[in-house]
């Protein structure tokens, strides 16, 4: 602990690890400078819960709001940090903070590496949910889908994207394709809630008898799993189309198939079978294709982070210290690390999923950044002298000038959040409205209307 010294910490990011940093060294007595690429802050809680989880995106807001009031805190909305945005990583460490903590999510895209990924049709999960929510840049593309979505994976991703083209597209077929399988779902039994009215059960038993010589072959009894499996289709919610849902298990895609207008007809699926692995088992592939008919694709298979940001990186993640250091070896862990200097970048941090992409639920980006909080103040223990925040703040101010770039603070924020409420008759179906475009956004919040 830094005893009575006041330190500025620039904070990169106001999703649930960037407010959880931001809201522990606030109540340690720092100034704390948050910079975020969205004008609004709470990130994926904004922008990837899914909208009708309203209990939880309003707590959440509820407590964002109430730290964006602390007079310690300041808030830098519509502030993209990488080559070519707004600000540089070196623009950012130039700012004279005692320390920079970057907590930006993975933005980045795994690649799909399958033959034909590019064709119409084929979409990433981070981006139909990032429209679905109306995230500026996302919202107003169309997403297209067809009548039968194959939705490759098995966790909560999948049961949203599921969730979204069952009650709001009304599709007439979702499927999600699982590498391992039933009992190696990865999705929180709640979550099937959202979906299991509209479940195919008779295509689901077939499917349990297509793969049931497998899943003996690892001790797992078909009809016990399925047995397991559907009884998790309970409290469903009402059942607003008929669109029917079904999984495809042991099945990784090859290759998706193409008609002569580069449109998916289908994917090329390898069967699987399933090897013991200590406890738990892995995909085998057995060398046995097959065609599955559908004609979009969404993958769900999880996020990397954005190596275009300036941070160093390495095989999808930014790199921290390998280098136990310190009382306390899980600090390392959170210590911004530059692999071709060979050091650590002193004074910059990471957490949240910048630090371990697509890693847990709000709580573990929360407790990552509550973690990452203590780390900072160990650090900033060890460094003598004050902060001034309001240096920082007129550089950063003379910065985003030269820049022409347009910040929002927290009273624009207000004035953002009073326009939408107003227009809330116009809501679509994600059940509040919400402009969808950083233009009119910002039309709003310069015309202040409050
Ligand atoms: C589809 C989906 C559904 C989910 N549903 C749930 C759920 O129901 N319940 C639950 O508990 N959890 C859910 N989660 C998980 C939860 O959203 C994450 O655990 C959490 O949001 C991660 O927090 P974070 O702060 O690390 O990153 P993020 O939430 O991604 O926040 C990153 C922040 O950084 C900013 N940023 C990004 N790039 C830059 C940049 N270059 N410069 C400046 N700022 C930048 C963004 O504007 C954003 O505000 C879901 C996740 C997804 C993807």
């Amino acid at each position: 602990m830094s005893g009575t010294q006041t330190q500025v910490i620039v904070v990169a990011g106001a999703g649930p690890a960037g407010m959880a940093v931001a809201s522990a060294l606030s109540k340690a007595g720092h100034e704390i400078i948050i910079l975020n690429r969205d004008i609004k802050f709470g990130g994926l809680a904004e922008y990837g819960i899914f909208p009708s989880k309203l209990k939880l995106r309003g707590g959440l807001k509820k407590q964002y709001w109430e730290l964006l009031q602390q007079k310690n805190v300041h808030y830098f909305g519509n502030v993209s940090i990488g080559n070519g945005k707004d600000l540089t990583v070196e623009d950012v460490r130039g700012l004279g903070a005692n320390a920079v903590v970057f907590t930006i999510g993975a933005q980045g895209t795994k690649a799909i590496g399958v033959e034909g990924d590019s064709a119409q049709g084929v979409f990433h999960a981070k981006d139909v949910v990032y429209h679905f929510n109306r995230l500026p840049g996302f919202g107003d593309r169309p997403f297209e889908m067809g009548k039968h979505v194959a939705v490759i994976g098995a966790g909560d991703v999948m049961v949203d994207i599921a969730h979204w083209l069952i009650r709001y597209k009304k599709v007439e077929r979702v499927t999600a394709i699982v590498r391992r399988g039933p009992v190696e779902r990865k999705y929180n039994p709640k979550e099937i809630r959202s979906v299991c009215a509209n479940m195919d059960l008779e295509g689901i038993k077939a499917e349990f008898e297509r793969i049931k010589d497998r899943l003996a072959k690892v001790g797992q009894n078909s009809g016990e799993v399925l047995k397991a499996f559907t009884d998790e289709f309970t409290k469903c919610e009402a059942k607003v189309s008929e669109t029917k849902m079904g999984f495809r298990f042991l099945a990784s895609p090859k290759r998706i198939l193409v008609d002569g207008n580069n449109r998916v007809r289908g994917l090329e699926m390898e069967d699987n079978r399933l090897d013991p692995k200590g406890e738990d088992t892995v995909a085998v592939g057995l060398k046995a294709y097959y065609e599955f008919p559908c004609d979009s694709v969404v993958f769900a298979v999880g996020d990397k982070v954005d190596e275009t940001v300036g941070l160093p990186y390495k095989n999808g993640m930014f790199t921290t210290n390998p280098n136990k250091t310190g009382n306390d070896p899980d600090d390392a862990l959170f210590q911004a690390y530059d692999e071709s200097a060979g050091k650590v970048m002193d004074g910059v941090f990471l957490a949240g999923w910048a630090r371990k992409a697509s890693e847990g639920l709000v709580g573990v980006a929360k407790r990552d950044g509550d973690w990452c909080a203590e780390v900072v103040e160990r650090y900033l223990a060890t460094k003598a002298g004050e902060g001034d925040v309001n240096i920082v703040l007129d550089r950063l101010h003379a910065r985003l000038r030269q820049r022409q770039s347009r910040p929002v603070d927290v009273n624009g924020l207000r004035a953002l959040d009073v326009a939408e409420r107003s227009f809330v008759e116009k809501s679509d179906c994600i059940g509040e409205f919400k402009f969808s475009a950083n233009q009119e956004m910002l039309k709003c919040i310069e015309r202040g209307r409050v």
